[in-house]
């Protein structure tokens, strides 16, 4: 369920079903223009479709022209309490103006910007914070946050279309992730605005991260939210762009570089295989293909649950293997491993993207893998899939059953059934 309007923020559009904009926000004081600059750099290096920066002070409006200008990225203003600043940010050419119209000083200060916001074409993202709702809403806020937070949202809204002004997106934050979830829910289906999502004030890298995965990531796969920014408590706002890219990757919504796949490990494990996946993660940022290539801690499953990558190694004490497609291409040195692997990555896109392969090596890898393969062994992947494979066996049965019994069930309720404890879908 996309948005039904779309806008544009530069030349990147949102909503409308058009692709989840990723964003972030620079930590640098807007005003210092190299340390901004390079902040904003880094993060369209890392995937960042928009950038805001912050907008407190007159000097950071002045700065704006410049930023703006030389920016790789579209660039939003955020604003907060001073509508002054939001005109000169207008003027300055900012792409996107980010502003509460709750906190910038009533409705004439409101209608002031967007005369001007209309006038230059500049879109709007407005929105609401848990933490500063207006005061009519606050016994609702207290009784119901969630319906409080979607009420002040339409409001804003309200005032928008009242203003003539359709032009912006909608943001509604909380730092509860189910509030964040359930009021975004509410509000994509109340107005047909582009939504922006965070959960804000996420925390650190690590808990903000799963926050965010968890918040956003229910959304989305509902098919809600036009762009996200995930918020981390760091100074490297790439980071906040990689944690959202990771979001879209896993849902499948967009792509963007290589996928690591990577075993959990286990007891098996005869190798570093820490340093190992972190070095190929490391080295994986270079590419920009969505190529994918696995890492697994032992060959004692084969290749099993890797096979479908493009490559991948696998592992013991001394020695390892290079494989791709699920085909073993070559044996090397454990140590060599990543390096390795790196060369044949690099030799297929020097190829055209054709897997180079020398039979006598994938002859000596295949030796290898039949050597440390154990079909009889219980390992985690072995366990999973037999598990699954049950469950899938549980649900075939059931669907005869319930088949079996439909016509002579139709009608009844569980406790007539024939069955004790089945429950039927009919009654
Ligand atoms: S058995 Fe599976 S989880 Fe354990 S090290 Fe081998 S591949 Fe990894």
């Amino acid at each position: 369920m996309a948005s039904q309007r779309q806008i544009h923020v530069g030349g990147v559009p949102v909503g409308g079903g058009a692709p989840v904009a990723v964003q972030t926000m620079t930590k640098t004081e807007t005003a210092n223009l190299p340390a901004t600059m390079a902040q904003i750099r880094t993060v369209a290096d890392a995937g960042a479709d928009i950038v805001r920066v912050a907008v407190p002070r007159e000097q950071d409006a002045e700065a704006l022209k410049t930023i703006v200008a030389e920016s790789p990225i579209p660039v939003i203003a955020d604003i907060h309490f001073n509508h002054t600043l939001a005109l000169k940010a207008i003027e300055a050419g900012a792409h996107c103006v980010r502003l509460n119209p709750g906190n910038i000083g009533g409705p004439d200060k409101v209608a002031e910007v967007i005369a001007l916001a209309r006038q230059h074409g500049t879109p709007l993202r407005v929105g609401v914070n848990s933490g500063s709702l207006p005061k009519h809403l606050r016994q609702l806020e207290y009784d119901n946050p969630v319906e409080a937070l979607v009420t002040a949202a339409v409001e804003t809204v309200a005032l928008m279309e009242r203003l003539g002004f359709e032009d912006f997106k909608v943001s509604m934050k909380s730092t509860s992730v189910p509030n964040t979830i359930a009021s975004n829910r509410l509000l994509a289906e109340r107005i047909p605005y582009p939504l922006h999502l965070g959960v804000t004030e996420a925390g650190t890298k690590w808990s903000g991260s799963l926050k965010s995965a968890v918040g956003l990531g229910t959304l989305l796969a509902d098919g809600i939210g036009d762009t996200i920014r995930i918020s981390l408590s760091t100074f490297h706002a790439e980071e906040e762009v990689k944690v959202a890219w990771e979001i879209l990757k896993a849902l499948k919504l967009r792509e963007r570089g290589p996928d690591l796949i990577a075993c959990p490990t286990c007891g098996r494990l005869q190798f570093d295989m820490d340093s190992v996946v972190a070095e190929v993660e490391r080295r994986l940022e270079a590419y920009e293909d969505p190529i994918e290539v696995s890492v697994l801690g032992c060959a004692v499953n084969g290749i099993g649950e890797a096979r479908h990558a493009d490559f991948g190694i696998t592992g013991a004490k001394d020695m390892g293997m290079i494989y791709s497609k699920g085909e073993p291409l070559k044996k090397v040195p454990t140590a060599q491993l990543v390096d390795e692997l790196f060369k044949e990555i690099d030799r297929y896109y020097a190829a055209g993207k054709t897997v180079q392969r020398d039979e006598a090596q994938a002859a000596d890898a295949r030796a290898w893998l039949a050597e440390n393969e154990d079909a009889t062994a219980m390992t985690p992947e072995r366990i999973a899939a037999l598990e699954a494979a049950a469950e899938q066996e549980d649900a075939s049965a059931d669907a005869v059953l319930d088949s079996m019994l439909a016509p002579a069930g139709a009608g009844l309720d569980e406790a007539e059934s024939p069955v004790a404890g089945r429950r039927f879908t009919r009654s």
